[in-house]
């Protein structure tokens, strides 16, 4: 298949990467020089722009920071330059309203199109074991899988446009939840002089086990190996975490939903990131 990829970053220089393993013609294109250089070296072919990358594909994928930077690629440069009949995801991270806008504007002009944001992050991205949670028809799913199959490990379909999305920032404003959480409760053990591996082991097989705990460990030397034993590298950095937190409480807004604790979660990661940016989400552990 001849695949145009725009956005070839941390995220979607290693899935181009895996679309050429999978035996895909990978038609590429980003702002950065170092980035498109990156992608030949990887078997891309690369292009001067995105609509030059979109001529005669069969599919266009995209992994792009933001939903401003989503609608005006795709109105600029995919729609109406990609042929009739090539179906489109968007892999970034974006804002419900725009995905279902976007996708909207790429139906009415003939074309399938899913939003198909990933779980997992830059190693998942290389490795091709990331997590897809798609959003649109069933048609425009069945033809989107196969794609989404040579960079992941699952492919799951949430619903309509706009789903992928919505299952993102539920998960993820959860995640910071039971993570804040998590720190909490391994802060007040310490406090209350009980150590942190006893607590695990009575905790890990007991009512407050989860993932954060479990998987992702936020204490060094306690548990599996997470970034809290390589002194907080990311992983998955607080900055990325505070933005889908944002994603996150402007949907509830709009949707009506009340969502205290992801509030909380926002300002807490809010007062974080602005000097942790990078480090992994789980370092909030250190502020607690
Ligand atoms: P990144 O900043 O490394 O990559 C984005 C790329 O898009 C850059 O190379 C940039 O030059 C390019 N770009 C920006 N505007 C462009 C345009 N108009 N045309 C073409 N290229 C353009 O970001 P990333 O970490 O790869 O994240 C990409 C998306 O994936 C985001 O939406 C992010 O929220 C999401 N995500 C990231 C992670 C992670 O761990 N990094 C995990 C899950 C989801």
């Amino acid at each position: 298949m001849k695949i145009a990829f725009i956005g070839l970053g941390n995220m979607g220089g290693g899935m181009a990467a895996n679309l050429v393993k999978g035996g895909h013609e990978v038609r590429a294109f980003d702002l950065s020089e170092a980035a498109i250089a990156a992608a030949r070296e990887h078997g891309c072919t690369t292009f001067a722009s995105a609509a030059e990358a979109c001529e005669g594909a069969d599919a266009v994928v995209s992994m792009l920071p933001n939903g401003a930077i989503v609608k005006s690629v795709f109105t600029a440069d995919v729609i109406g330059k990609a042929p009739k009949g090539a179906i489109l995801l968007d892999c970034s991270t974006i804002d419900v309203t725009t995905a279902r806008e976007v996708i909207s504007l790429a139906e009415s002009s003939g074309y399938d199109m899913v939003d198909a944001p990933v779980s997992g992050g830059i190693a998942a991205a290389n490795a091709g074991t990331l997590t897809f949670m798609v959003g649109g028809t069933e048609n425009a799913f069945k033809r989107a899988e196969p794609i989404l199959a040579a960079m992941g490990k699952a492919v799951i379909h949430a619903g309509d446009a706009g789903n992928g999305q919505a299952a993102k920032i539920c998960n993820n404003m959860l995640l910071a939840i039971h993570m804040i959480g998590t720190c909490e409760a391994f802060a007040m053990a310490e406090k209350l002089g009980l150590d942190a591996q006893t607590f695990y082991d009575i905790s890990s097989v007991s009512s407050g086990q989860n993932w954060s705990m479990t998987s992702y460990c936020p204490v060094p030397g306690v548990g599996l190996v997470t970034p809290a034993d390589n002194d907080y590298q990311a992983g998955f950095a607080a900055g990325l975490m505070l933005k889908d937190l944002r994603l996150a409480i402007e949907a509830a807004n709009a949707a009506g939903a009340k969502v205290e604790l992801g509030e909380h979660a926002r300002t807490i990661y809010e007062a974080f990131a602005k000097d942790n940016a990078g480090v992994d989400f789980s370092g909030i552990i250190r502020k607690l």
